[in-house]
């Protein structure tokens, strides 16, 4: 279909009208059971009644003031990620592009004001960091940055999760170290807790800084709220979005006061950064998603769905061959591929999201119902059937 739309995204024919919960209701009025999230971003589903609520609240009074004054909501919403997380101070952003260039800032800041030349960032093969210049030169696969060169120098990559490959690498010259403890669209490839303690010991023998970027893991996703909890290390910076805004576009970077030290007035900004609108809806979800009692019932559902999970690709070999991830952050790496298997589940008004590695993602609402777990168990199971017969 012609659109006057860009057409950098591959688009599937649906368009969505309203959503509520785990659920997307079409143009047509038929429904769609969502694994999606937008992409792990409807943390708390479609429509969540708290959220609504705190976004009409906060549009009748407040919608944008400009940094240079104080903003209560987003002092309130730093309040709660700090006495929550290894952090100290947050800055806000309005993506986790954002998230990252202010990361890759800070990290090369703190160096030069401590007068030492080390500007070199080392990330991971398979890594997403966001589409900026920055981002993409981060990343360094082929598929984002084929084009757009000259890049932004000082970034090198190293296989994901290979210990010996980074102790290498890793030396007086490093400023940072960039990780997502599970990447999402390199294929939910989970970093083992052995992995990221090794990687927090060669950080701290070198002094270089580690930078966690759970921009998809974050945020309740991983069962933990943030997924580096899992192997209890911490990082000196860490980049959140995604979940956090709960639909609303919100990002931020948390940091250690010593982290982020460089970082004084005038070294960086945002216009919308921070707005009372996004942090007060922000303040919701990390209100309702730092809860014990809630992060335990993503462990109890996660449970569920994995062992469904894993009883489809025992019913399906040809189709699937392995479950990934952690807590609701699931992947289904598949025997045929991926994209067909994604195009068969909306054949059965199911939406699921590919990744590299010829993986499909299931990133469900954090609050989604068992009898929904069990429906889309239902519905995976009628597309890999489509697939089997093929
Ligand atoms: C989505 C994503 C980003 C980029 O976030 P945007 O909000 O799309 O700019 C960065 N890092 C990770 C791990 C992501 O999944």
């Amino acid at each position: 279909m012609i659109t006057t739309v860009l057409p950098t995204y591959n688009r599937a024919p649906l368009a969505f009208v309203k959503g509520e919960g785990s659920w997307l209701f079409a143009e047509d009025g038929s429904r769609y059971l969502d694994l999606g999230s937008g992409i792990a971003v409807n943390a708390l589903g479609h429509a969540h009644p708290v959220l609504v609520q705190t976004l009409t609240e906060q549009a009748q009074k407040l919608w944008h003031v400009s940094n240079v004054y104080r903003i209560p909501e987003q002092e309130a919403l730093a309040d709660l990620l700090v006495d929550a997380t290894f952090a100290d101070t947050v800055f806000f952003t309005n993506s986790g592009t954002e998230a990252a260039e202010l990361a890759i800032k800070m990290a090369r800041k703190y160096w030069y004001d401590k007068g030492e030349a080390r500007t070199e960032i080392i990330a991971f093969e398979g890594a997403f960091h966001g589409r900026s210049t920055g981002a993409i030169a981060a990343a360094g696969s082929e598929k984002m940055v084929k084009g757009f060169g000259p890049l932004m120098p000082g970034f090198k990559q190293v296989a994901f999760g290979d210990h010996e490959a980074l102790a290498s690498a890793i030396s007086d010259k490093t400023a940072a170290v960039i990780i997502e403890p599970i990447q999402g669209e390199g294929g939910i490839r989970t970093l083992s807790d052995a992995c990221l303690k090794g990687l927090r010991d060669l950080c701290d023998e070198t002094g270089a800084l580690l930078i966690f970027d759970e921009v998809q893991c974050g945020m309740g996703r991983s069962g933990k709220l943030f997924a580096h909890e899992w192997a209890g290390v911490t990082p000196d910076i860490m980049m959140v979005a995604k979940g956090i805004g709960g639909g609303f576009p919100l990002g931020a970077v948390l940091a250690t006061e010593e982290a982020a030290s460089a970082m004084v007035a005038g070294t960086h900004g945002s216009t919308y950064g921070g707005n009372p609108l996004a942090c007060a809806v922000g303040a919701a979800v990390m209100r309702i998603v730092s809860d014990d009692a809630f992060l335990a019932e993503v462990n109890r559902k996660a449970a569920l769905f994995r062992q469904g999970l894993e009883g489809l690709v025992a019913a399906h070999p040809t189709v699937f061959k392995a479950v990934r991830g952690q807590g609701l952050m699931l992947g289904l790496e598949c025997a045929v591929t991926n994209t067909d298997v994604v195009k068969a589940a909306y054949g059965q008004n199911l939406l699921t999201v590919a990744a590299s590695d010829n993986v499909i993602r299931l990133l469900p609402a954090l609050t989604i119902q068992d009898a929904d777990i069990t429906e889309a168990l239902k519905r995976l199971d009628a597309a890999a059937t489509t697939l089997d017969a093929a």
